[in-house]
This record gives structure tokens, sequence and C-alpha cells, in this order.
């Protein structure tokens, strides 16, 4: 989801939010539990936050959450830099506090980009390794060095740039939130918010890495931990207004995430409006999330469709949009009556790919030409009745 730097968070309910991404509130860890089963391939889990009375969100909005940076990555940072933690340093807001609170909480030290090596190579013109690799014509070498890479890694190959601790902050970025999709109804859970979280873990250049956020819930976020976090209105993804209009929902992995909070929304208010979900992950008996709960959605008549895609309980992967393919005609049919299409989940390829099972359906349940199809999904884009959410 994109990032605005606005000063509050102003949410579709009309309220605004005294509990900002500067001014976060310090919620507590309610639940953090894992979803996937041992022996998947993924780590991904339910993470609920309470809120405070007042404290309004609405389905397809986000939670930012402000993550601290690993101790042992602090550690390690103060100790390429030979320096202690104690010395004194004026943050982003000109406020006093030591070089450690610093690394932990303001300062951006996991992954590495291209503009920090421009920032240290500024500190030290005359370095020929730095020079390298700094300004627009080394880019593609840049990209290459930093992937995999933290900031750790320059400071190790390029030692002795960084001379005081005040220079951090004009060598590194801001620690920024990282916001999720919500995954809950207020309508259901008053008094908290729920999201879902895959872990990033992984080695890279001899050294065991992980997302910052989603490390942070991982590792550090046992039950009753205080966690800052705000929420984030997303006007752009929401559930049809006339809650009679059927609603089709593709979301593999994470992407779920907004979807039980549309479907938590219907059920909680009574909504007759139909709901078609299409869920994907690796294996049924190891990555199904909320497996039993929308399986009792589909029993109740919540969910009025299932279609699941397991890429990997067969030999020849099946993703959702060969689901949305089997079911073209029936797709078709829902959209005719009016139906709203929505897609969360991975940006690069799922999110075009699925658009193009979408197409499809709409070009062969109309006799129509692709051209024709996306006449068809521009006037849906223009009624609100396409919305994405990816990332
Ligand atoms: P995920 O990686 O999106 O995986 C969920 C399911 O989608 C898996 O069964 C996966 O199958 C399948 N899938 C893979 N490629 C697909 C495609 N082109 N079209 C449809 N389905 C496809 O779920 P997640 O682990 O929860 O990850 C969610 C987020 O992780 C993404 O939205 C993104 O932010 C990030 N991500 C990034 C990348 C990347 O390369 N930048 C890739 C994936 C995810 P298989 O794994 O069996 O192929």
């Amino acid at each position: 989801m994109s990032e605005t730097l606005e000063a509050t968070e102003t949410l579709a309910s009309g309220h605004t939010s005294t509990y900002t991404r500067n001014n976060p509130y310090q919620s507590s860890v309610r639940i953090n539990d894992l979803l996937t089963a041992p022996g998947s391939e993924k780590e991904t889990r339910h993470i609920e936050l309470t809120l405070e009375d007042g404290m309004t969100y609405t389905p397809g909005d986000a939670v930012g959450i402000l993550p601290e940076n690993r101790r042992e990555v602090v550690d390690e940072v103060l100790e390429a830099l030979h320096m202690r933690g104690d010395e004194r340093v004026l943050d982003h807001y000109k406020v006093d506090i030591d070089l450690d609170e610093a690394l932990r909480t303001r300062l951006a030290i996991g992954k590495l980009e291209r503009g920090r090596i421009t920032q240290m190579h500024k500190l030290a013109p005359e370095n020929e390794g730095l020079k390298a690799l700094a300004g627009a014509e080394n880019k593609a070498r840049a990209e290459e060095y930093c992937y995999g890479r933290e900031f750790i890694d320059l400071l190790h190959e390029f030692p002795g740039v960084i001379t005081s601790p005040q220079q951090l902050f004009q060598v590194l970025a801001r620690l920024t939130p990282r916001m999720y999709s919500i995954a809950s109804s207020q309508a259901l859970h008053a008094d908290n918010v729920q999201t879902t979280v895959r872990v990033v873990r992984y080695d890279a250049h001899g050294r065991t890495r992980q997302g910052l956020a989603s490390g942070h819930l991982g590792d550090r976020a046992p039950v009753g931990e205080t966690m800052p976090i705000f929420l984030h209105a997303n006007g752009n993804f929401r559930l049809p207004a006339d809650s009679s209009a059927p609603v089709i929902m593709v979301g593999p992995g994470t992407g779920i995430a907004p979807f039980r909070a549309f479907l938590e929304e219907r059920q909680a208010t009574g909504a007759p409006g139909e709901n078609w979900l299409f869920f994907g992950e690796q294996r049924r008996s190891l990555d199904f999330l909320y497996q039993h709960e929308l399986e009792a959605m589909h029993k109740d008549g919540v969910l009025t469709h299932l279609d699941t895609a397991f890429s990997r309980d067969q030999a020849k992967k099946i993703y959702v949009q060969d689901r949305m393919q089997e079911r073209a005609a029936e797709l078709y049919a829902w959209l005719e009556r009016g139906a709203f299409f929505y897609v969360c989940g991975d940006a690069t390829r799922m999110a075009k790919d699925v658009e193009m099972a979408l197409l499809d359906a709409i070009a062969k349940g109309s006799n129509g030409t692709l051209d024709h199809a996306s006449e068809y999904l521009s006037r849906m884009k223009k009624d609100k009745r396409y919305q994405r959410d990816v990332y």
C-alpha cells in the first residue's frame, strides 16, 4: 500500500484519529498466532492489536505499525562505527536523544538503498570504491550491490567514513512505518484491529536477515508487548455502498486480509449481497489461512462460493487465475449483475495475471474482443467496481 506523509490520518467515516505516524497509539498485542502449519515454507501470522475508545476503522483500511530495528543489528552497527550508543544526537525533529535510541527507532539501518551510498560518498568524495557506486551513472552497479545487503555491509566495506554520530542522519533514511491491510471488521471487534503478516526471513551475503516490521511482529511482539500503531484510511478500497451488490474477491496469500474484513462486515451487518472468494496458497494442509472461518462462512451461506488454488499440491501449478478461468461464465454473469471485483496481494505478477483472466472472462462472456473487454473493465473502474490493494 502506498504511504503518504500527511500530518493526520483521516478516516473514511469522517473522524480524524488523534493518533498518527508521528504520534502513534501505544497499542498492546492481544494475539499473535501462527496461521501456517509446521512444515510450511511460509510463516504467516494473525496479529490482533488493542485500540482505544474512539479509534475507528472501515474494512479496506490499513494499520500502520512502527517497528524497531533489531537489538543485534543495532549493536553490530555501533561496533562497526566504534561508537558506544550513549553519544547524543538530534533526531529529525531536533529532539536530543542518544545514538542507541536513534539506531533503534529513527533510522533505517535495514535493507540497503542506492541513496545511502551516494550520501556516504559525499562524506568521502575521494573514496574510489564509493565513487564507483555513487550517483546516477552507476545506478545499475549500485542496485546490484544493494541487493540482499544492509547498512552494516556498507559499514564493513567502507570503514572509517562515518566519523560522528550525527552524520548518520545525513546518510540514512528515516525509519518509516509499515502499512498492513486490516483483516477485521469493527462491527465484530470494537476494541481491536487485526492483520495478517508474512514474516520475511532470508539468508544473503552470509547473514540471516529479516523484514523490519514482519520480523518485529514475528520475533519480538509476544502477547502483552507494546506496539506503536495508527490507523490509515484507504478510500479506494471499499465494499459497495449498496449492500445487496454481489462481491468477487481475489486474495491469495496475505491478500486474504481485507477480504476477511469485508466478509466479517457483511456477515455482521446482514448484508444481502452475495460473496465469492478466490484464495490461493502453496499447500492446503499447511497454508490455508483462516481455513475454518472461511469454510464456516461458506457453510452458513455468507460465502456463496469459495474457490481455492493450492499451487503446490499437484505437479502442475494452479493459481487463482486458473480457477477464475474455469469459472469464467459464472464470473461474467456476476459482473453483469453488477458485481464489484477486488484484488489484493502481490503486485508484481499475481495482480497482472488476475487482470488478464478477468479480461478473458469478460471477452468470452460477452462474445467480444479483448479490446471490448478493456472498455468494459474501464467502465468498471470508473464506477469503482474494480478495486485493487496490491503491494
Ligand atoms: P504469495 O507469495 O502471493 O503466494 C500465494 C500464492 O500465490 C502461492 O500459492 C503462490 O504460488 C501463488 N502465486 C505465485 N505467483 C502467482 C501468480 N503470478 N499469480 C497468482 N498466484 C501466484 O503470498 P504471500 O507469501 O502471502 O506474499 C504476499 C506478498 O509477499 C506479496 O503480495 C508481495 O508483497 C510479497 N511477494 C513478493 C514477491 C516478489 O518477488 N517481489 C513475490 C511473492 C510475494 P507459488 O509460490 O507456488 O508459485
